[in-house]
């Protein structure tokens, strides 16, 4: 185990177009740098989380319909190798080792810096429409369907949560978490009329500074307790698949403990993140509509069997209604057990090529290890 969290610096440059973030800089280290600076830089929505480990997967965040997945964002990085030397790697330098990083980094080497795009915005710039709308249970086919049914433009993001009402009732309730940049309450309503339409029992959303974008996560982002998740990249909603989700969902929370376990859907635009090409980095899964994850979480250890089979039952349901060809997981969001080509897609051959050359005795070998 390497420690890195004290790399943790953030500096953007003086025309604030680039910023060099430390390897173990945090998501929100990163926000807090950017902000008072000036510039937005594309980040993951997970405060708690490193940047790098979370771009270095591919990088999913509010801001990617505008700039494209993290790691779109990388210029250049200085890599510490297996041979024990560093590296500085980008587009002109080291080629082959920059792609492979870009969607495989850990598998390669340690990154202790990587200069990123940022961009320089007013502080109206930095604002957006945010918050959350509560359903009850009775909606949530019209909620799943309505979510199918957003064009998110490249300005806007929808998340689909089945989670805890909240101590002390910890009723299970339907959550949608809207996020729109520079919105309003009157272009918010607007544009996510369809879920207005349904009539959700609260509203929280509210314009909300850069540094408070994340804030609605931090209890689920934070270190606690036992989270074993599983994971699916969809295309398509099934709205009987979700409606047999919520029904198991709902027997694993009543448990004595699991109350806070929640199901999470991420939905991004799509149309800018795939302008970067297929090929473009190691990071496969550029079309993949929808982000599930389901997450068990409790603390006592005798839970363990039924949290994984109630976590694998869940993805296995959400995986056998969507009718796609190929399976395509997230690696950042994978639970460790799926085949590498469900991680690493048409990417795998070559990836394991450079492997060989540059990891030939499989020295990072901890995180979907390349063989
Ligand atoms: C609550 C929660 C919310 C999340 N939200 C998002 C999100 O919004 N968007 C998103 O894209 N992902 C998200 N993720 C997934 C997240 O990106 C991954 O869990 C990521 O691996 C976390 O990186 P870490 O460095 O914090 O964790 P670690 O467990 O420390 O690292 C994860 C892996 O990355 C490697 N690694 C980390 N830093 C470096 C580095 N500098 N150089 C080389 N290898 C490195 C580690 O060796 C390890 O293999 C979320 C995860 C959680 C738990």
């Amino acid at each position: 185990m390497i420690d890195i969290s004290q790399l943790n610096n953030v500096t953007v440059a003086d025309d604030k177009k680039t910023a060099v973030i430390g390897g173990g800089a945090k998501i929100s280290e990163t926000i807090a740098a950017a902000d008072a600076a000036g510039v937005l830089i594309m980040t993951g929505n997970c405060n708690g989380v490193s940047t790098l480990g979370a771009l270095l997967g591919g990088g999913y965040g509010n801001t990617m319909g505008m700039f494209g997945f993290g790691v779109d964002s990388i210029l250049e990085m200085r890599v510490v190798t297996a041979d024990g030397s560093t590296r500085v790697v980008s587009s002109t330098k080291e080629k082959d080792l920059f792609w492979a990083m870009r969607g495989a980094g850990p598998n390669f080497g340690i990154v202790t810096s990587a200069t990123v795009k940022a961009y320089a915005t007013s502080e109206d710039e930095r604002s957006a429409w945010c918050g959350a709308l509560v359903f009850t249970p009775d909606k949530l086919e019209q909620v799943v369907q309505a979510v199918q049914d957003l064009e998110l433009s490249s300005h806007e993001v929808t998340f689909l949560y089945f989670a805890s009402s909240g101590p002390p009732a910890h009723a299970p309730v339907v959550i949608v978490s809207l996020w729109m940049y520079r919105g309003t309450p009157e272009t918010g309503k607007v544009t996510f009329k369809s879920l207005y339409d349904i009539g959700p029992v609260v509203d929280t959303t509210r314009v909300a500074p850069y540094t408070a974008w994340n804030a609605a996560g931090d209890p689920f982002c934070a270190h606690s307790k036992r989270k074993p998740s599983f994971t699916a990249g969809l295309d398509r909603l099934d709205t009987k698949a979700w409606r047999a989700t919520w029904d198991s969902f709902v027997d694993f929370q009543k448990k004595p403990g699991a109350q806070e376990s929640l199901i999470l859907l991420e939905t991004y635009p799509m149309n800018e993140v795939r302008f970067a090409g297929e090929s473009s980095a190691a990071f496969p899964h550029r079309k993949t509509r929808f982000q599930v994850i389901v997450m068990a979480w409790y603390d006592d250890p005798s839970l363990d069997d039924e949290a994984v089979e109630f976590g694998k039952g869940i993805r296995s349901l959400w995986q056998g209604s969507d009718g796609a060809e190929k399976k395509a997981t997230y690696i950042n969001f994978g639970h460790g057990d799926e085949p590498l080509e469900e991680i690493y897609g048409d990417n795998l051959a070559h990836l394991r090529e450079l492997k060989r050359e540059w990891d030939p005795e499989n020295r990072f070998n901890q995180w979907f290890n390349i063989v």
